[in-house]
């Protein structure tokens, strides 16, 4: 028997309309052969409410309270969806992360997943349940429950399906696919029927709110068929797949924004072997992760070195740094967090030239400075001013037609 996982994210669970929309969904799943596994997030914005909360009362919560506190959410609409299931007159059973035995690392609020337990699903699946899964939530060795991160509940679904080696894993959200951006920022974004799981992987790590980027890991690790598509309407959403040969052609597929990245800049370190790995094994020992690294030697003595963190981790990192940087004779550390990143992805640029100028030229043309600028095979970033971002994504959204559909575009 098929076995199908959808997901539904806090707004397609935002009252009780909605609930009862995505349990029949479930239901009709369940009534053309499939065994299905719905797993849910936090209905509307409950999750940050619930934050607001913890804030209120402590400005800087004990981030194992703060996982006690935001699992709360999703095992509030995991077990009305049950409740509407049944008075559908369906069999349905919700659990928690930790009943399904959804094993994390410790690492509070951004906890990685280590196993996943079937058996319980698979018995209720076996005697004809739905079975609805709270999303985002695990538990660690020790019993206590952990968070997979804002926007975790992808992750637990294409984990899910990934063990479960469902046939496919739907999840359901407010927009009916993935675009080159998101509309919120360039409304005329194009709406892609296929994207390749590297592309997506680079789309939702370098700021792509819609799906999160783990989830993908995961997809790709698994070969996990995600279908991205609309909980209001019935109609195809996006694949995301293995590359297929077409997808070469395709020079840029998507452009990102992030704002929720500090920049951290260490000046004069010195040039010696072994300095880097110090800085970045004390940045790991406070576990923070840290994206974009720039390293520039300046003398034959000195170098400059630079690298981004997610806002919520800037704290950390600068107390890391501030412990380590008389070791490595680093003169001045200078950290900025007013800064947008803006990227290009597409895996034509393996084999394209031109993709990097193309994107200077347009933010030239807005008047637009570059901080700085990484790439990878398949990516190109530029860090600029905030209050710039939405104006360089515009500008660079229109020099790659990303308004088009991929086969249409200059
Ligand atoms: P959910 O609560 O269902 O998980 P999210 O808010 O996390 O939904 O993700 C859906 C939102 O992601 C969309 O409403 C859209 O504004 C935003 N988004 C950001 N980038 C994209 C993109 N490239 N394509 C589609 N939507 C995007
Ligand atoms: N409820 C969590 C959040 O708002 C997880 C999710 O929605 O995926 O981040
Ligand atoms: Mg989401």
């Amino acid at each position: 028997m098929a076995i199908v996982v959808q997901k539904f994210g806090g707004t397609s669970v935002a009252d009780a309309e909605k609930i009862r929309r995505a349990a029949a969904r479930a239901a009709e799943a369940h009534n053309q052969g499939n065994q299905v596994v719905v797993v849910a997030s936090a209905r509307g914005k409950q999750t940050d409410q619930l934050v607001a909360d913890a804030l209120e009362l402590n400005p800087n919560p004990p981030r194992r309270e703060m996982d006690m506190l935001l699992s709360t959410g999703e095992q509030q609409t995991v077990s009305l969806i049950a409740m509407a299931l049944d008075q559908m007159g369906r069999k349905a059973i919700s659990f928690t992360g930790s009943q399904i035995r959804m094993l994390t690392d410790d690492t509070h609020s951004k906890a990685r997943i280590k196993s996943i337990g079937t058996d319980r699903i698979r018995k209720k699946l076996d005697a004809g349940h739905i079975v609805i899964v709270a999303g985002f939530q695990g538990m660690d060795e020790n019993g206590n429950i952990t968070t997979l991160g804002r926007g975790g509940s992808d992750t637990s679904a294409v984990a899910l399906a990934a063990v479960l080696k469902a046939d496919v894993c739907e999840i359901y959200t407010d927009i009916d696919g993935i675009y080159t951006t998101d509309p919120r920022i360039f409304p005329a974004a194009a709406k892609m029927d296929h994207i390749s799981y590297d592309e997506m992987l680079e789309l939702a790590s370098l700021g792509a709110g819609i799906m999160h980027s783990r989830a993908i890991e995961f997809g790709k690790k698994f070969d996990v068929k995600i279908h991205v598509r609309s909980s209001m309407e019935d109609k195809p959403g996006t694949l995301i797949s293995q590359e297929m040969p077409e997808m070469e052609g395709i020079l840029v597929s998507g452009a990102t924004m992030q704002k929720n990245l500090a920049k951290i800049g260490l000046i004069g370190v010195d040039n010696k072997p072994g300095n880097a790995a110090k800085i970045f094994a004390h940045l790991a020992g406070a576990r923070v992760i840290v994206n974009d690294i720039i390293q520039v030697e300046i003398s034959k003595e000195k170098a400059n070195m630079s690298f981004t963190v997610a806002k919520s981790d800037l704290a950390d990192a600068q107390k890391a740094i501030d412990e380590i940087k008389e070791q490595v004779h680093c003169q001045s550390v200078f950290v900025r967090d007013d800064i947008a990143e803006i990227s290009v992805v597409g895996v034509g640029m393996r084999s394209h030239y031109g993709v990097a100028n193309t994107m200077f030229k347009a933010l030239a043309e807005g008047k637009i400075n570059i901080d700085s600028i990484t790439t990878s095979e398949i990516r190109i970033s530029c860090i600029v001013d905030q209050e710039q971002g939405e104006s360089a994504l515009v500008a660079v959204c229109e020099a790659f037609d990303l308004d088009k559909p991929a086969e249409k575009r200059s």
